[in-house]
C-alpha cells in the first residue's frame, strides 16, 4: 500500500491525531472518521503488531471475572461477543469450552454449575446456547484425551474465538475507507505541549528515518503497553498508570478435537486454556508481573516448561514434551495498575485518563470489548468537535469483510482459475471482500499458484502488500496469515514470500 509522503500530511492541522495501530486506536480512529472527522492514525510497526496479534484470540465474557465480582465486565463482553460474532462471521467462530472438574479442584462441582449458569444468565439475549453439566462418560466422549482420574464431570458453555491480527487488521481497512491515514511503520518520538496543550507530535518513518511534525486539535494515546512510555514523552517520568502483565502461549500438535479445555494449574491454581487452532492447539496464557522494557519481552524457557508440565497433567496419555512446541508468542497485558494483589486478580477494566486538555490516554481494557471502549473514547472527543450528540453507528455494523456473501464458484471460476478448495479457504480467510483477492490472479498466472507446502496463494501476497498495509515478509507470514505459527514456521515459502516483496515494493 503506497504510503503518504510525510511532506503531504504534514501540512494540515487534523481534527484528531491517534498514536497506536493496535484494536484500540483502529477501533477509535474508525468511529471518528466514521463521523466526518479528519484522523490520522500513526503506528510504529505493523498494524496490530503489539499485543493485538499476541491474545488467546478469545471473544469472551471471561468466566473467571466473575469470580472477581466483575458482573458489568462480564454482561459487556457477552454483549460485544454477539456483534462481533455477528459483524464479522469470516474472522470470529463459535467455540464449545469444556471445564473439567476433579475430586481435588478447589472449586467444587456446585460453584462451577452456578458459575456457567450466571454466565449465561448474564449473557440475556446473546447467550451463545449449550451450556450445562456433562456426567464423566459425556465428557469423555467429548474430549477422551483428558485425565479421568478424579473426574467428577465437565461444564460446557459457549464462546467464541477470532483471528485477532485480521480483526484489527479490516477495523483499520474500515477506518481508511471512512476516510482515516493510516501510516504504520511510523513512530511519534517527540510530545510537543505547553501546560495545558498539545500542539503537535513529531513522527519518524522507521525504514527511512524522515521526520515531520504533525498538528491536531486532540491526541489520543492509544499505545497499549507502551502508553507510560508515551506519557513520559509528554511529562517525563510521569506516575506510571499499568501494571505490565506478560503473558506466553505455545503452539503444539493437536491435542483437543474440537473442544476449548480449561486448565487448572496444579502448581499455582491458575486456569489457562488449550484451544483448538486450525490443525494444531495453542496452549495459555501465562500471567506474569513484566517489568522491563515492553520491546525487549520474549518467550522464556521456563514459560514453555510451565505449560508443557501443567498440559501434560491434564492430557496425560499425550506425553507432551517441549519436543512438541511448534512456536510460542509472546505479548504483554496492558492492566491498570494496582498497588498489590496476584496479577491475575488484576482488573481487565479501562480507563480514560486527559493527561492535558486535548490529549487523551486510554488505559486497560480486553480485546473483547474494544469496539464499547472505542465508542466510548471516541464520544468524549467527537461531542467537543461537533457538539453533536453520539450515537453508536458500529454496533450492527459489518466489518471489512463482515458483509453477506453471495458466492458462486462456477460463475468465479470461469475468470479466476482456482480450485473450489482454494476458492473457499479464500472466503473463509477475507469474506466479502474475496474479489478483491481475486482480481490480483487476473495480473500474473503464478498469481493463482500456492506458496510451496500451503493453500496460500502467491497472489495473497501481492494483495497484502497493496491493500492490507503489509510492508515486510514477516507481517505476512505472522498476521495476514499464520504461516509463521505452523509446523515448519512457513519455511517452506518464505523465500517466495520475500521474493514477492522485493517485487512489489520495487514498483512502488
Ligand atoms: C497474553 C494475552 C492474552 C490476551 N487474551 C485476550 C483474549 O483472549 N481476549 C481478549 O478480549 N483480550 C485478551 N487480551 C487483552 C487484549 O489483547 C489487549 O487488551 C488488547 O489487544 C490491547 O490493545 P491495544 O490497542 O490497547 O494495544 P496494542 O495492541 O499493544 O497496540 C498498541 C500499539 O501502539 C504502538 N505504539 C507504541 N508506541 C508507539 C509510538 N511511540 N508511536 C506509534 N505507535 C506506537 C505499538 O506498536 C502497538 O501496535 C490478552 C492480552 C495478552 C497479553
Amino acid at each position: 500500500m503506497l504510503r503518504p509522503a510525510l511532506s503531504r500530511i504534514s501540512v494540515t492541522t487534523y481534527d484528531v491525531i491517534v498514536v497506536g495501530g493496535g484494536i484500540n486506536g483502529v477501533g477509535i480512529a474508525r468511529e471518528l472518521a466514521l463521523r466526518g472527522h479528519s484522523v490520522l492514525l500513526v503506528e510504529e510497526g505493523d498494524i496490530g503488531g503489539g499485543t493485538s496479534s499476541a491474545s488467546s484470540k478469545l471473544v469472551h465474557g471471561g468466566l473467571r471475572y466473575l469470580e472477581q465480582g466483575n458482573l458489568k465486565l462480564v454482561w459487556e463482553a457477552c454483549r460485544e461477543r454477539y456483534y462481533l460474532l455477528k459483524n464479522a462471521p469470516h474472522l470470529v467462530k463459535k467455540l464449545a469450552f469444556l471445564l473439567p472438574v476433579y475430586k481435588t479442584s478447589s472449586r467444587p462441582v456446585w460453584m462451577v454449575r452456578v458459575g456457567v449458569w450466571l454466565y449465561d444468565r448474564l449473557s440475556g439475549r446473546h447467550r451463545l446456547g449449550d451450556s450445562g453439566w456433562l456426567s464423566v462418560e459425556e465428557t469423555i466422549k467429548r474430549e477422551a484425551g483428558i485425565l479421568r482420574d478424579g473426574l467428577l464431570g465437565a461444564a460446557i458453555y459457549q464462546d467464541a474465538q477470532m483471528d485477532d491480527a485480521r480483526v484489527c487488521l479490516e477495523t483499520a481497512l474500515q477506518a481508511q475507507e471512512f476516510g482515516a491515514i493510516i501510516l504504520n511503520y511510523t513512530s511519534v518520538i517527540t510530545v510537543n505541549a505547553d501546560k495545558r496543550r498539545v500542539n503537535s507530535v513529531q513522527i519518524r518513518d522507521v525504514f527511512s528515518g524522515e521526520e515531520a511534525t504533525l498538528k491536531a486539535t486532540y491526541f489520543v494515546n492509544a499505545t497499549g503497553p507502551w502508553s507510560d512510555d508515551v506519557l513520559d514523552l509528554l511529562t517525563p517520568n510521569a506516575e506510571k498508570l499499568l501494571r505490565p502483565s506478560k503473558g506466553v502461549h505455545i503452539v503444539t500438535r493437536k491435542l483437543t478435537k474440537d473442544h476449548a479445555v480449561l486448565v487448572m494449574s496444579r502448581s499455582d491454581g491458575r486456569v489457562f486454556f488449550v484451544l483448538p487452532w486450525g490443525e494444531q492447539s495453542m496452549i495459555g496464557t501465562t500471567d506474569t508481573d513484566y517489568k522491563g522494557p515492553i520491546d525487549s519481552v520474549s518467550v522464556e524457557q521456563e514459560d514453555i516448561d510451565y505449560l508443557i508440565r501443567e498440559t501434560a497433567l491434564q492430557f496425560p496419555d499425550s506425553q507432551l514434551t517441549s519436543e512438541d512446541v511448534v512456536s510460542s508468542f509472546v505479548g504483554i497485558r496492558p492492566l491498570l495498575r494496582k498497588k498489590s494483589g496476584l496479577i491475575g486478580s488484576v482488573s481487565r477494566e479501562h480507563k480514560f485518563s486527559w493527561n492535558r486538555r486535548n490529549f487523551l490516554s486510554v488505559i486497560g481494557g480486553k480485546y473483547t470489548t474494544y469496539r464499547a471502549v472505542s465508542e466510548s473514547a471516541a464520544a468524549k472527543i467527537h461531542v467537543k468537535l461537533s457538539h453533536r450528540v453520539f450515537r453508536s453507528l458500529t454496533r450492527e455494523m459489518p466489518l471489512f469483510g463482515g458483509d453477506q456473501i453471495e458466492a458462486n464458484y462456477e460463475e468465479d471460476a470461469v475468470m479466476y482459475p482456482v480450485s473450489k478448495e482454494i476458492y473457499d479457504d479464500v472466503i473463509s480467510r477475507y469474506g466479502s471482500a474475496y474479489r478483491d483477492v481475486l482480481l490480483t490472479l487476473m495480473e500474473r498466472s503464478d498469481n493463482c499458484e500456492c506458496l510451496t507446502g500451503t493453500t496460500y496463494l502467491k497472489g495473497e501476497v501481492v494483495y497484502a502488500i497493496r491493500y492490507e498495509f503489509a510492508m515486510q515478509p514477516d507481517d505476512f507470514m505472522r498476521r495476514r496469515t499464520q504461516l509463521f505459527f505452523t509446523k515448519g514456521q512457513g519455511a517452506s515459502c518464505v523465500h517466495e514470500v520475500s521474493e514477492i516483496f522485493a517485487r512489489e515494493l520495487q514498483r512502488k
